[in-house]
């Protein structure tokens, strides 16, 4: 039982992390990206409003936000506790947060810029089958080619370097005054996202005083 939020650029192995803490507290892995395309996929009313934003071209506003993952926040599952990823992105949706619900902690997961950086220029897609791949991490078995199907592996057209660059600091500057807040609530552990997932997982259950099951 507790109430996370998990922070960290792209790359950061975040999402992993959140998956690893969910599964052996039965918390559940509240990934706003997930809840957003849920809506829009069952077309509930507010996911027809996204769409229409999205496809004219606006930004969701937070208001849209906040919206969302308060009617996520109220369905039962969530009573039980969550790690909260992918929200929130700036000053505003953070303030709401404190306002909506007490958490028990942040996980700020920190990876050098250089070394996202490297790992976003390993990724891979097959130009086929469309499975992910990573030259560090997770390489095909044939250089250049699908394990799976045979088809080429091509860079992401947005993963070049100066699109990661400014994709970096565009996250540092959303986020700097988002952590800000939380620091002044004693609600960060920092956590070096260097290491082996296995690590990283082993050093937020200490520094968040979880008991390992
Ligand atoms: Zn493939």
């Amino acid at each position: 039982m507790g109430k996370y939020v998990i922070m960290g650029i792209q790359g950061s192995g975040k999402g992993t992390q959140a998956k690893l803490l969910a599964a052996d507290y039965d918390l559940i892995h509240l990934s706003m990206g997930e809840v957003f395309r849920a809506h829009i996929h069952n077309g509930t009313h507010l996911g027809q409003t996204i769409r229409d934003l999205v496809a004219g071209g606006h930004l969701v506003s937070d208001g849209i936000v906040n919206q969302v993952l308060r009617t996520r926040l109220d369905e039962t599952d969530c009573q039980r506790g969550f790690v909260l990823d992918g929200y929130p992105r700036n000053l505003t949706q953070a303030a709401f947060l404190l306002e909506l619900v007490p958490l028990d902690g942040v996980i700020n997961v920190t990876v050098p810029d250089e070394v996202v950086t490297a790992r976003m220029l390993a990724r891979r897609l097959c130009d086929d089958c469309g499975r992910d791949w990573n030259l560090q991490a997770h390489a095909p078995r044939v250089p250049g080619v699908c394990d799976d199907c045979g088809g080429a592996i091509v860079a992401r057209e947005d993963d070049t370097p100066s699109a990661i660059a400014s994709r970096l600091a565009d996250f540092h500057t959303q986020t700097a005054p988002v952590l800000d807040l939380f620091r002044e609530h004693d609600l960060v552990i920092d956590i070096d996202g260097t290491q082996p997932p296995a690590q990283v997982q082993d050093q937020i259950r200490r520094k968040l005083g979880l008991t390992v099951s």
